[in-house]
């Protein structure tokens, strides 16, 4: 794969607007409802992304696997913009009345596949581990077969595939099932780093998983938290693609929280021009991801 320093290679920004464990009482530009994802989605377009990744919430703010409110939120961002619309298949956590960490079911998770009108990229997490946070965790269920089962059926559908890997035996997990047949090129790869259970971010946990990747992959780093800025310009100099947002980073630098989701995009393509990569379009993007036979 592509990991070479003078890489000319246009850079797919993914904004990740909303998440699954934050709500507005971390960052007041959280947005929550499908108005205000719509809005993001398309302020974020404007500022140079091309996917949005994208994660809802019911009336009481928590994540919900509500396929109206999923179905709501991807056509108003539809109606807003062309961005790429991409679903993250964990759904995200949902507290019970104890603060106990709930996590949706693989039946809650599969029934994501039905979103109508269907978003363009799914993502996928490529093993089970437990997610910690610094307000809990629980375990992230995502046996191989479930993962079989989802990429089956997106590759049924025409629908893109995102395959987010927290952690080095993730990806011989996925390794695992391209071999098999069941994952076929291009295949996408997000590293995820900094989540508690996963990876740690360091430069060598970045190096060591990129360099694991089937040939012929691409490849984008995710990095949450106090690391995020620095370990995302070390993964666009290498070549890679890249995703912001207030799902990953709260804060815009130490202690000065991020105004709004567009603010962190806006910085990545002035980071990214400034090292000679341009911000792919959205038509790159669906280009270099092989959605390009896949309507919108
Ligand atoms: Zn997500």
């Amino acid at each position: 794969m592509n990991t070479t320093l003078l890489s000319e290679d246009k850079v797919i920004i993914t904004a990740a607007i909303t998440g699954g464990i934050h709500g507005k009482w971390a960052n007041a530009a959280l947005p929550v409802t499908p108005e205000e994802q719509a809005q993001d989605a398309l302020d974020c377009y404007n500022a140079g992304a091309a996917v949005l990744h994208l994660h809802v919430r019911g009336a009481d703010g928590q994540n919900t696997p509500d396929l109206d409110i999923y179905n709501r939120a991807v056509r108003l961002i539809g109606q807003k913009c062309p961005i790429i619309r991409q679903i993250g298949n964990g759904i995200g956590a949902q507290l019970d009345e104890k603060g106990a960490i709930i996590n949706a079911t693989l039946e809650q998770r599969l029934n994501l596949l039905n979103i109508d009108p269907a978003p363009e990229m799914h993502t996928i997490n490529a093993g089970t581990f437990e997610f910690r946070t610094k307000y809990g965790g629980a375990v992230f269920n995502n046996p191989l077969a479930f993962n079989e089962q989802y990429v089956r059926k997106c590759r049924e559908k025409g629908f893109g595939i995102e395959i987010e890997v927290y952690d080095a035996s993730h990806v011989a997990n996925m390794t695992e099932l391209y071999d098999m047949g069941i994952l076929a090129r291009p295949l996408h790869f997000s590293i995820v780093l900094g989540i508690m259970g996963g990876a740690p971010a360091t430069p060598a946990n970045l190096f060591h998983m990129v360099g694991q990747l089937p040939e012929g992959s691409t490849w984008q780093v995710v990095t949450i938290g106090k690391y995020h800025l620095r370990s995302t310009i070390i993964a666009m100099s290498m070549g890679g693609n890249i995703r912001t947002g207030l799902e990953d980073t709260l804060h815009y630098s130490k202690g000065q929280p991020a105004k709004n989701n567009a603010q962190l995009v806006e910085r990545m393509a002035r980071i990214a021009r400034d090292i000679g990569r341009e911000p792919a379009t959205v038509e790159e993007a669906r280009v270099i991801l092989g959605l390009s036979g896949i309507s919108a």
